[in-house]
């Protein structure tokens, strides 16, 4: 008999939160703690969906997409879950930069990048001032038709350098590039201008645990395993989600799933009117990623000057499609030392990642596919030596993913790791005027991905859940009687 993944859950909840990613726990654990019945479903065997993180022999635990975050997380964490994880956040100490225009080391905050900007770039500090204001002035309703390159060029007209310094590390936070509205740009830039670039310290698995320990207090039924095959709307509103088969009713749903699929999927083309499935359709996916993932051998520690975050390019300029090519010329390295995960064994890992296509590899036939991955890998060893010498030799597992593989372990439209682009916003916004009790809560809009972003956004989203559940209450316990 295969195993029942829905044993002994209720036949009817308040709100199903499809998917664990870190905007459907946050969603969960807010609703949860209200007092409202919340099942979380996730498709996967582990919650966390892009925050996830896979063991290999040896003691290696390689961590997906902990590279980074503002420190609003501080805030985020203490406030929606626990003391405990806000106290784990803790700041990276070096981000450097390696390129054929210039070579450094910093902080990534304010203080810092002024100082590099007027001394190292020789800009004035009049300029930096005002494009640090008009950077931290940016709001999610200002005007969106200047572009970032636009922003560049009011402030530092030909810079190719600097706009390389600003934007390289935002396109890889955010997936953003030159041709979004300045906004994406300046929102996240000022979030990380702050205070520096934070990590979780004992790594995703950690943090994902004790997020589980919160929503199981929270009261949340938590699932794992569970697909949502279909979201039930009649007359305009949800009435029940079929999961694994079997229908739970419910009175709202959160979806944490891809937008896209959510709207067009799992709950179906015929309950939106057309111009809502026009913008639909037109909501753009934001780029994938490709990671080679390397464990150093037990013995092979690196000297901590190699820094946190390592942002590496060949290409003379600065361009979103060189970025995104399939002949790589950036890479961002991100260095684990064992304060990492003081709890484990003392190991050394490096991650590399870049910005990719899904298209360049979905189309390739298995042994091409196989192929690519293999060059992948062997690329990233030949480029990193410079940095690591001998590494083929210091190494004891090495391993890559594509666009593919986060397609498969998340369920994402093209295996997009930072959601939709600007207009999916709107669309997530507008989803429960569209059809009574059905919500959205993930990476959309650029600003509201990455983990603080997804995390703000699920906040965001169990505020307006709540309000509607209070406008209408559950009278089905009445009837029930
Ligand atoms: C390679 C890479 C590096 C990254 N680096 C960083 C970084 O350094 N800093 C940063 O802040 N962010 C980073 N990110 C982005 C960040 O991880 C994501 O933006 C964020 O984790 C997304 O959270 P989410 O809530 O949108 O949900 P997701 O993580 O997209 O999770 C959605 C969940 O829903 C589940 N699901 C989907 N459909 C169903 C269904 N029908 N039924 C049940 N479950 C379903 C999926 O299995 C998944 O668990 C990176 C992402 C990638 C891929």
């Amino acid at each position: 008999m295969p195993k029942d993944f829905l044993k002994d859950a209720r036949d009817e909840y308040d709100v199903v939160v499809i998917g664990s990613g870190l905007a459907g726990l946050t969603a969960a654990n807010i609703l949860g703690r209200a007092g409202y019945r919340v099942m979380l479903a996730e498709q996967h065997y582990k919650l966390g969906g892009m925050a996830t993180w896979f063991k290999r022999p040896g003691g290696h635990i390689f961590d997906v997409s902990l590279h980074g975050f503002p420190y609003g997380m501080i805030k985020s964490c203490r406030r929606y879950w626990t003391k405990e994880i806000a106290d784990s956040i803790v700041q990276l100490k070096a981000i450097r930069f390696d390129n054929p225009m210039f070579s450094l080391t910093t902080s990534y905050d304010r203080e810092d990048f002024t100082n590099l900007l007027t001394t190292k770039f020789g800009i004035a500090p009049q300029t930096v001032n005002d494009f640090f204001d008009a950077a931290r002035n940016m709001n999610f309703y200002d005007d969106q038709s200047m572009t970032t390159g636009q922003l560049f060029e009011r402030f530092f007209p030909g810079r190719q350098d600097v706009v390389r310094l600003l934007m390289e590390p935002i396109v890889y936070a955010n997936g953003s590039t030159l041709e979004d509205p300045a906004i994406t740009y300046g929102i996240v830039f000022s979030n990380f201008m702050s205070k520096g670039v934070f990590t979780f310290e004992g790594g995703t698995d950690r943090l994902v645990e004790l997020m589980h320990q919160d929503l199981l207090k929270s009261g949340v039924d938590v699932r794992i395993k569970c697909n949502v095959e279909k979201i039930n709307v009649e007359q305009g509103s949800v009435r029940s989600v079929q999961i694994n088969g079997r229908t739970i009713k419910t009175r709202a749903v959160v979806s944490n799933s891809n937008l896209k699929a959510t709207i067009l999927k799992l709950v179906g083309p015929e309950h939106f009117d057309r111009k809502f499935l026009d913008d639909t359709q037109a909501v753009r996916l934001n780029n994938s990623s490709t990671q080679v993932y390397i464990g150093m051998k037990p013995d092979e520690l690196i000297d901590e000057s190699m820094g946190d975050l390592f942002f590496t390019s060949t290409a003379k300029e600065f361009r979103t499609d060189l970025l995104l090519s399939r002949d790589v010329t950036s890479r961002t390295y991100s260095f684990y030392y064992p304060r990492t995960r003081p709890q484990g064994r003392p190991r050394c890992l490096i991650v590399s990642s870049t910005n990719a296509h899904y298209s360049d590899w979905a189309t390739l036939d298995e042994a091409a596919y196989e192929a690519s991955k293999q060059e992948l890998i062997e690329s990233t060893l030949d480029h990193l030596d410079q940095y690591v010498p001998n590494i083929r030799q210091r190494l004891d597992h090495v391993e890559a993913s594509t666009p593919k593989t986060f397609q498969h372990y998340t369920a994402h439209v093209e295996g997009a790791s930072f959601g939709t682009k600007f207009e999916g916003l709107a669309v997530s916004r507008a989803l429960p005027e569209q059809v009574r009790g059905l919500y959205h809560a993930g990476s959309v809009g650029i600003i509201m991905s990455g983990w603080l972003g997804a995390i703000n956004y699920g906040v965001i989203v169990a505020s307006s859940v709540d309000a509607q559940l209070m406008k209408a209450p559950d009278t089905s316990a009445t009837v029930e009687l």
